[in-house]
């Protein structure tokens, strides 16, 4: 029966207004996913632009990160959290993807690509892959991609640590909490090499932290790390 549905749906978007999926306004030609004003009214950072930026220095005494950035500002009202809320909890890949893509180009023109040989994303533990049924983090590494053309690697990073809430902690407790979180596989694939890491969000830093120190130690020479939103607070 699901084909039918399938030409059922593909039928009535033929009539059914697409709808900016940041605020249900009506995309016009040329729109996708989100309407432009959707676009423009996120807060950017110039990250990508700078050395030493706000997010490489919340890394500094943690973990050696080579380049950082984040596509936006992640707070209580933002337009971003909202997105993000609604690729994770709505299963709206498109949104990972599609600012993935928009963020790639910003990347790749900037030169901050350069020298990156591959696209790691966060991972989820396998019971929340799972519940969730994909990661956002790899929507998002697979939109950079797509306009940077550095493969996407899912199968190097294992998140095999205990649960993921770690809230209300002090950093140090916190940094204590997710060491041991993440394993690598075929470090051998990694020796040498300079990777990108990808989340969806840094808010501390502090799982971030513990996927550049785990692909450390197995080999890896540069790890550089980016987002889709840091947390306000990353970026003041
Ligand atoms: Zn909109």
């Amino acid at each position: 029966m699901s084909h039918i549905k399938d030409i059922g749906d593909d039928f009535l978007s033929l009539f059914l207004p697409r709808l900016c999926l940041g605020c249900r306004a009506h995309l016009v030609r040329g729109e996708d996913v989100l309407c432009m004003e959707c676009l423009l009214s996120m807060a950017r950072t110039d990250f990508h632009l700078r050395r030493d930026n706000m997010l490489e220095q919340s890394f500094w005494g943690r973990c050696h990160v080579e380049r950082a950035a984040a596509f936006s500002v992640y707070n209580r009202g933002s337009r971003i959290r909202k997105l993000i809320h609604s690729l994770k909890y709505d299963g709206r890949k498109e949104i990972g993807k599609m600012l993935g893509e928009l963020y790639g180009s910003t990347l790749a023109g900037s030169g901050f690509m350069e020298g990156i040989e591959m696209i790691v994303p966060v991972p989820l533990s396998a019971e929340r892959q799972r519940q969730r049924g994909f990661n956002q983090s790899e929507c998002f590494a697979q939109g950079l991609s797509a306009s940077c053309r550095v493969p996407v690697r899912n199968d190097i990073l294992l998140r095999t640590g205990r649960s993921e809430s770690q809230t209300r902690r002090g950093r140090y407790e916190r940094w204590e909490n997710v060491e041991g979180l993440f394993t690598v596989r075929k470090p051998s694939e990694i020796t040498g090499k300079h990777l990108l890491v990808a989340d969806d969000v840094i808010t501390t830093g502090s799982t971030m932290e513990a996927c550049v120190n785990a692909l450390l130690e197995a080999g890896g020479e540069r790890i550089s790390v980016v987002a889709l939103a840091a947390a306000q607070k990353l970026t003041l």
